[in-house]
């Protein structure tokens, strides 16, 4: 064979014999257990998956550059957010709910998870292309996934027990009614906006202290797919979304975003019509109006999407000066799981893995773990005397905070004026769709509905789609009928035994 360069080696860099055969005692004769060529590429191999992620397992991602294009330094001190600043960014884009190699195009929210490498550490945003979330509480998440999952006993996704989960949190209704309706499917993920959905905390340079949402509006103009052609799609190229994204990069087409923020002064969320903090609601733009920041482009694809991408640890605690958490449980729960879910998934020294590395010097005290590669050096404790580092508590020794004080208890939400579950999305139907926009939602409800759930929750269905919107709950139950006087008359016999019920009790 001509001499190739480079040769091959095993992972100690010794050069092996082969690429094709492995060590036997005669052709024809038994594997030798000395062929440790062989026995590593095995091994490695049998390595080589870590466990998904649970959820936001199916995506891909890219690097690029957040610029700052405006002056918000009346708002926060923090220095990826100075006029002029350009910060090195990467973005994983996600579905939510399908495992690593399900399609792009299911109906899905999709995940929109930035790392900004800035002078003062890693700032994380792990937003979605909604501005609201189907629960509250952190306390409903885990059990809100497993029911858009799979089931335990023949492990198929059930649209039964989506919608039992759903009619019974109807807090989830301003997601789901954004989910089934147009931008519940994406036309790319370049197409669609991100949101950071919570609210966070800014502080500026004199300490005052404000709330904030982040909207980071797609420069490429909102697209959407039909129901029918993301089925399509689908079926012609699962990775759809993944694909556009690397080729439009590849070819230089490099999408952007315009990051607009709401800032709401600190003192308003405590009479604010709604509660700000609740992940369920928006703020409406006529109340808090959006204020440009800069904008998020991205220019480069990764090249190992192992290393780069399925490793990538995003963790909403990475919060830096000037950026603090809010009284949001679903952020504050967030703080928390992210960054357990990376130690579990990737290993407890996952920080240092080069696309989780800050472009900051790093002066912590961790040490040791599994596949730790950095030294660590002593001492090894704080406080010392022998020159090891100390938190500068003149400069940063005050949290981003809020006053709290009360009996532990566990409650709901203290609600404002305006909340309930209803009043927003049916706002979303009302005011922001057009009657053909709201023709589609019911088609895309109603095509949900019809692929097994069952007759009583298929009555809770009406019933919460009526309290968003009554004329759109009419149309989704003369649907759902119609369709089943085609197709199942028995399914639509038991749906007029259930009706008759119900209109006796009531
Ligand atoms: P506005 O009229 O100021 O804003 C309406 C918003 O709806 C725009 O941000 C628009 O996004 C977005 N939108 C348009 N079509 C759809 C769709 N099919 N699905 C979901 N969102 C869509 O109204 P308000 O701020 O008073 O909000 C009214 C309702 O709009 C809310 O109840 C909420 O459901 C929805 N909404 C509000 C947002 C907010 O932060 N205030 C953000 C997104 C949605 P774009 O400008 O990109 O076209």
């Amino acid at each position: 064979m001509a001499d190739r360069t480079p040769h091959t080696t095993t992972d100690a860099g010794i050069p092996v014999e082969s690429d094709e055969h492995s060590l036997t005692v005669g052709p024809g004769g038994p594997i030798l257990l000395q062929d440790h060529y062989l026995i590593e590429q095995m091994a490695q191999f049998n390595r080589e998956r870590i466990p998904e992620r649970q959820p936001h397992a199916k995506g891909s991602g890219a690097f690029g550059r957040f610029e700052v294009l405006e002056d918000v330094s009346r708002h926060t001190k923090a220095a990826v957010f100075q006029p002029g600043t350009t910060t090195d960014a990467l973005i994983r884009f996600s579905t939510v709910a399908g495992e690593r190699g399900s399609p792009d195009t299911w109906r899905d929210p999709r995940g929109f998870a930035l790392k900004l490498y800035t002078t003062e550490g890693n700032y994380d945003m792990v937003g979605n292309n909604t501005p609201v979330f189907f629960v509250k509480d952190p306390m409903k998440f885990q059990h809100f996934i497993r029911s858009q999952k799979r089931r335990a006993d023949n492990g198929l996704r059930d649209h039964d027990m989506q919608w039992d989960f759903w009619t019974l949190s109807p807090e989830s209704a301003h997601q789901v009614t954004w989910l089934m309706g147009d931008r519940g499917i994406p036309r790319t993920w370049r197409h669609m906006n991100g949101y950071s959905s919570h609210t966070y905390m800014w502080v500026n340079a004199d300490g005052e202290r404000s709330w904030v949402k982040y909207h980071f509006k797609t420069d490429q103009g909102i697209e959407t797919f039909t129901q029918d052609e993301a089925d399509q799609m689908a079926s012609i190229d699962t990775d759809y979304h993944q694909r556009d994204l690397f080729e439009h990069i590849r070819d230089g087409e490099h999408p952007s975003w315009t990051l607009k923020v709401q800032v709401m002064p600190y003192e308003d969320a405590k009479d604010y019509r709604f509660n700000p903090f609740d992940l369920t609601k928006v703020w409406p733009h006529g109340d808090y109006p959006l204020i440009d920041v800069g904008r998020l482009t991205l220019d480069r694809n990764p090249t190992d999407m192992h290393t780069e991408i399925e490793q990538a640890a995003f963790q909403p605690n990475n919060l830096v000066p000037g950026i603090g958490p809010s009284p949001d449980r679903m952020l504050l729960a967030r703080l928390f799981s992210y960054a357990d879910a990376h130690r579990h998934r990737v290993g407890a020294n996952y920080h240092q893995v080069p696309v989780n590395k800050p472009q900051c010097p790093v002066h912590s005290y961790s040490k040791d773990g599994a596949m730790r590669v950095e030294n660590v050096s002593d001492p090894v404790y704080a406080p010392n005397s022998y020159g090891g580092p100390a938190a500068d508590v003149a400069r940063y020794g005050e949290p981003a905070g809020w006053e709290a004080d009360g009996e532990i208890t566990r409650a709901a939400y203290v609600a404002h004026a305006e909340d309930d579950d209803w009043g927003q999305p049916g706002t979303l139907v009302r005011e922001v769709l057009d009657d053909d926009a709201r023709g589609r939602l019911v088609d895309n409800v109603v095509g949900h509905l019809l692929n097994g759930v069952s007759e009583p929750v298929l009555v809770r269905a009406f019933e919460y789609w009526s309290n968003v919107d009554a004329d759109l709950g009419k149309k989704i139950e003369q649907g759902v009928r119609d369709k089943q006087d085609e197709t199942d008359p028995k399914a639509a016999d038991q749906g007029n035994a259930a009706r008759g019920d119900a209109q006796a009790k009531a």
